[in-house]
């Protein structure tokens, strides 16, 4: 038997452990995988999952058999069962029909763009009554092999995981649970522990320019964009509607700001943000894009306390006067761990400015060993 994956280059390891492990016929009934937002885990996800139903003598997926031909990513069918986040109100998501048409209608832009980071509604939970929706249909009697894809894992509320953990832990036979997530930390400990893991690498330079271009994308500084959608294909394309440059120019504002001194003007930084948005496509791009510029730039400063080239090289000059890269790593590493947490609530929040102002004083007054008297501080050099 063969078993195929369409997978660049810097997924090739990662393909050649699913195929041993397909091979091998101990494939693992729950599976997580990891990685950052758009770079392929439900690509992947769906790869495994028509490898696993397709019933072919020698290739898997063979795209010629009922279960191969039942997949029908634009109507959002497929022999699978999905368990994703719904949003709406929640007295029509008691009713199962309701709960059946919104799940399929939220999988099927994801099954025709598995790189969409936006596919799945930002303000949905994986609700309970959806896993019990699967739970009971693994209960009926069948031989054939069944898949539940559970993309965007880290959505589940507490009563879902709970409701998920007897299941994972003795997975009916012939059933596989396909777990995704780009936050990890996020899933209850129970579940993380039930699953066996696999991460999918940031994609290079190359392969994002491909994937662009592909899609008749065409970037001018690929480098750059690459550096602010953090090795991701799927938010390269997303960040290449909207000016990158705009994006980081507020996130290095923000950095500065603060490790200014308090007496510095927010003001300016207020405007150019408020401005940036009403310019945007939707009122969430600009929060979303500061948020991975951000990102961006406090990896590069992680680079430049261990002595790598930086990403942004623009902005170099600026990132090595800030004095946070001076005071080692834990410094950054904190300020990275709080803008995690700031992404979460970012999402909820009318007023993005105020939770980036938020952000910024929680780096200012709780850093670890950064305090307001580094401000006066002489530049190393
Ligand atoms: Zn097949």
């Amino acid at each position: 038997m063969e078993y195929r994956f369409e997978l660049p280059p810097s997924q090739q390891r990662v393909a050649e452990r699913l195929k041993t492990a397909l091979e091998s016929g101990g494939f693992p009934q729950a599976l997580l995988i990891t990685g950052g937002a758009g770079v392929g885990k439900r690509a992947l996800a769906m790869q495994l999952a028509r490898a696993l139903t397709c019933v072919d003598d020698e290739v898997r997926p063979c795209g010629k058999c009922p279960y191969c031909r039942a997949v029908r990513p634009e109507k959002g069918e497929s022999p699978w069962l999905w368990v994703v986040p719904l949003a709406g109100d929640a007295e029509k998501l008691e009713k199962e029909e309701v709960r059946l048409e919104l799940t399929q209608k939220a999988v099927a832009p994801s099954m025709v763009d598995p790189w969409d980071v936006e596919a799945f509604p930002s303000k949905g939970t994986v609700r309970v009554e959806s896993v019990r929706d699967v739970l009971r249909e693994l209960g009926r009697k069948d031989v054939r092999t069944r898949v539940v894809l559970v993309p965007e894992a880290d959505r589940m509320a507490a009563s879902s995981a709970n409701a998920l953990l007897k299941t994972l832990e003795e997975v009916p036979e012939n059933c596989y649970f396909v777990l995704t997530t780009s936050h990890a930390a996020d899933l209850l400990p129970t579940v993380l522990s039930r699953c066996a893991k696999i991460h999918l690498p940031d994609a290079t330079v190359a392969e994002v320019g491909e994937f662009l271009e592909r899609r008749g994308i065409s970037v001018e500084r690929l480098d750059q964009l690459w550096a602010l959608a953090g090795g991701s294909p799927g938010q390269a394309a997303l960040m290449s509607r909207e000016s990158v440059a705009s994006a980081r120019s507020l996130a290095m504002g923000l950095l500065e700001w603060t490790a200014a001194d308090t007496s510095l003007d927010l003001a300016g930084w207020w405007s150019d943000f408020s401005a940036a948005r009403k310019k945007s496509e939707t009122d969430e791009e600009t929060p979303r894009f500061v948020v991975s510029a951000l990102a961006s730039l406090l990896d590069d400063l992680m680079r430049i306390v261990s002595g790598l080239p930086v990403r942004n090289s623009e902005y170099e000059e600026r990132l090595r006067a800030l004095p946070f890269a001076r005071r080692g790593a834990d410094v950054v590493r904190f300020m990275h761990s709080e803008l995690l947490k700031m992404e979460r609530h970012l999402g909820h929040s009318v007023a993005p400015e105020r939770v980036f102002l938020a952000l910024a004083l929680k780096w200012r007054n709780d850093s670890p060993r950064l305090d307001l008297s580094l401000a006066s501080e002489e530049p190393r050099k």
